[in-house]
């Protein structure tokens, strides 16, 4: 049965990867000034780049 060892081999693998997805975000948070949007509509419509996130959407904790 070394078809069902590979199947778990490849669960963990991706249980791990997500796991280091998770962890790894949790260094940054969302910008609270732009909403995670990286930019902000100005009073004309155009789009302002956020000078807190510089455009990345979030920020360091
Ligand atoms: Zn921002």
């Amino acid at each position: 049965m070394i078809f069902r060892v590979v199947i778990i081999i490849i669960i963990l693998a991706l249980v791990y990867y997500l796991y280091r997805i998770m962890t790894g975000n949790s260094e940054y948070r969302k910008c609270q000034k732009c909403n995670g949007q990286g930019y902000w509509k100005a009073t004309r419509g155009e789009r302002d780049k956020c000078d807190i996130c510089k455009g990345s959407g979030k920020v360091l904790r």
